[in-house]
């Protein structure tokens, strides 16, 4: 006997001791397993003319024996060679279970639900089998070959039996389970069972493009036999092989004939979502290109989202035959969040991917899908705003990164899309919102980026912006100021029609950070004011720069400031919040740094101190004053002082 990889063993001990609750999704489990055999065979066939079938016979077949406790899963698909056997069924490596294993390496606790989450695939029949046996014979190959576990510490694989898959072209997978005996927790009875079978089937089954067949047990009405007089219907009892799933690809209907619930389970099973999806779209296109498309907006970013493993893509089908699984052509960057099938009978066959790419049907179907996902945000965004909110915490992130990766080319398609946190009205809102609710006088959409909403409410910039009755944008991602760098300003369309704020033009506006350093947000009094403090104390402000030498580029007076007696701001393309995500990445050393300008308020208490200091000429109390307030100005933008023994000196020697 073969042991299985130590991996493997954990996989399975966590799944059949646990008291995982859905241990029914073993079924559809196998039978996805059957309907991708035979999606390979049936692809084989299509490409390869060695491949002779009959498209006709393609099907899975179920079946029970409730004496010996046996369930058995046939598929005429590809099977698998002794080798295959080996390699596909004797350690956990495929893509539910790799997923499972790539989250949860070595995690403990919780693992029941999480096992529900991932397709844990083929040893999902551990959880309700003691023993499994899969006896298949890879297609043009005379010998089949039996696989054979307890579940628990190896598995053999044999030459199969007599009767065993050794008829002419007797190509497929048997997959034969021998349920355990049901206990007061796990009701494996219910298996063994027409009905119960069938209801796993419709459950989850149920758009399975193969014929599911089961042998079913028919009552018909007879005619009253002569030695039985009286009038009472009589029936008779015979077995017939019913095709149990629907077949009909979900796809292939009109969205106002499908329940939502069917979609969902659509989703599920075939995503591999344990969560609805939020949005649901289905389109149709006949004429030049026909296709049908069924996309998903998910209800929960997959773990793997913003991973380098993650694949976007949509299933790519032609007349029902899987051609690829993942079809990245089919989905921009931005939406590789989107999971759905497109099925084109145009798209041709023997593809491989690099005429797919330059495939022009698939481009234009690629512009309809993307185009059909846009208006379904905005029609969320707009009827639905709480589940938007939801889905731009989950997939926010990928639009903002479609902003900034295109250079801000691609701004025109989502800058309407995203959302940002309002200081002023402490909530998401679009940038449409913030431009319609502008005050008079102010021509910039004001933003703040830092670490923390919290923090950058109490920043001196901001809290001064708001006093003046502006809104600012709080911006925490990491991606935020790159992306809004790279856009620049947000172009606004008119607003048409009678709406509110009808007649307000198209039009381009600047996102400024509203800790730069020219940025004007003052009054005219305001401003005199400043300008009249810096020209009186010009000396005041050398002597400054001077001591804090190559950490300042400037000192001035600020006119916007309100209640802080100083701030930092910056100049040039920089900010304080894009020096620290680019110190925390891989090239931090040759990170440039931000140009920082030591802004004071000149109608403050503490710039009375200053001008006392410098006219008294006391250059190292003024020297002191001015470190202290750098570094309390660093503090409250959440940066680390330069020198932390120094400055708790400073302190000292204030006190
Ligand atoms: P997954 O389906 O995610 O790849 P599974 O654990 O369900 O993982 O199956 C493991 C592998 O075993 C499959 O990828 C496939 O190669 C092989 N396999 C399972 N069932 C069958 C079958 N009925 N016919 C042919 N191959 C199969
Ligand atoms: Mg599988």
């Amino acid at each position: 006997m073969k042991q299985f990889k130590t991996e493997s063993k954990k996989l399975l001990d966590l799944m059949i001791n646990s008291i995982y609750t859905n241990r029914e999704i073993f079924l559809r489990e196998l039978v996805s397993n059957a309907s991708d055999a035979i999606d390979k065979l049936s692809f084989a066939a299509l490409t390869d003319s060695s491949v002779v079938i009959d498209q006709d016979d393609l099907a899975i077949r179920v079946s029970y024996d409730a004496d010996a406790r046996t369930i058995t899963i046939s598929d005429n698909g590809i099977g698998m060679t002794a080798e295959e056997l080996e390699e596909n069924l004797g350690t956990i490596a495929h893509s539910g279970s790799e997923a499972f294993k790539a989250e949860h390496g070595d995690a403990q606790g919780d693992t029941m639900d999480i096992i529900g989450q991932f397709g844990v695939g083929f040893y999902s029949s551990f959880m309700v089998a003691s023993r499994v046996r899969v006896v298949s014979r890879a297609f043009g190959s005379n010998q089949a070959y039996a696989w054979e576990s307890d579940g628990i510490e190896g598995y053999t694989i044999e030459p199969a039996g007599p009767g065993e898959r050794d008829g002419e072209d007797d190509h497929g997978t048997d997959v034969i389970l021998y349920l355990r005996e049901s206990t007061e927790t796990e009701d494996t009875d219910r298996f063994l069972s027409e009905w119960g079978l069938r209801d796993l089937i419709k459950r989850y089954s149920n758009y399975v493009r193969y014929p599911i067949q089961m042998m079913v047990t028919k009552s018909e009405p007879v005619e009253n036999p002569e030695d039985l007089p009286d009038d009472a219907p009589h029936y008779v009892d015979h077995q017939e092989l019913e095709t149990i799933n629907s077949m009909t690809p979900i796809w292939k209907k009109r969205q106002s004939e499908v329940e939502q619930s069917d979609y969902n389970e659509f989703y599920k099973s075939t995503f591999h979502d344990y969560t609805d999806p939020v949005r649901t779209i289905s389109f149709h296109a006949e004429g030049a290109i026909s296709y049908d498309a069924l996309l998903f907006i998910p209800g929960e970013a997959p773990f793997d989202l913003y991973s380098e493993d993650y694949e976007k893509g949509l299933a790519l089908y032609s007349s029902n035959v899987l051609i690829q699984e993942k079809c990245a052509d089919l989905l921009p960057d931005y939406y590789n969040f989107v999971r759905g099938v497109v099925d084109s009978p145009d798209v041709t066959l023997n593809i491989s991917r690099e005429t797919l790419q330059q495939n022009a049907q698939l481009r234009a179907i690629a512009k309809r899908v993307e185009r059909k996902i846009k208006s379904e945000l905005q029609t969320m965004l707009a009827d639905d705003r709480e589940a938007y909110e939801g889905f731009f915490e989950n997939f926010g992130r990928g639009l903002k990164f479609g902003i900034y990766n295109s250079y801000g080319m691609n701004a025109g398609e989502l800058a309407d899309l995203l959302l940002f946190y309002s200081a002023k009205e402490q909530k998401m809102v679009t940038l449409r919102e913030y431009v319609l609710a502008m005050p008079e006088g102010l021509d910039k959409i004001l933003y703040a980026a830092g670490d923390s909403r919290e923090r950058l409410e109490k920043l001196p910039a901001v809290t001064g912006a708001v006093k003046r009755g502006y809104d600012v944008l709080l911006c925490t991602q990491d991606v935020d100021e790159f992306m809004i760098q790279a856009m620049r300003t947000y172009h606004m369309d008119a607003v048409a029609g009678d709406a509110e704020n009808a007649g307000t033009d198209a039009r381009d506006i600047e996102l400024a950070n509203v800790s730069t350093a020219d940025l004007d947000l003052a009054t005219e009094e305001e401003k005199n004011a400043a300008e009249q403090a810096t020209k009186d104390n010009e000396g005041l402000f050398n002597a400054l720069k001077e001591a804090l030498g190559e950490k300042v580029s400037a000192v001035r007076v600020s006119a916007s400031l309100t209640d802080a007696p100083a701030a930092l701001a910056t100049e040039g393309p920089i900010s304080l919040e894009m020096e620290r995500v680019m110190m925390q990445g891989p090239d931090a050393g040759m990170a440039p740094r931000a140009q920082r300008v030591l802004e004071l308020n000149a109608s403050h208490p503490v710039f009375a101190k200053l001008t006392a200091a410098q006219e008294a000429g006391d250059t190292d109390k003024l020297a002191l004053y001015a470190s202290l307030l750098y570094d309390q100005a660093l503090l409250v933008e959440g940066l680390p002082v330069d020198d932390p023994v120094e400055f708790a000196k400073n302190v000292c020697s204030l006190m």
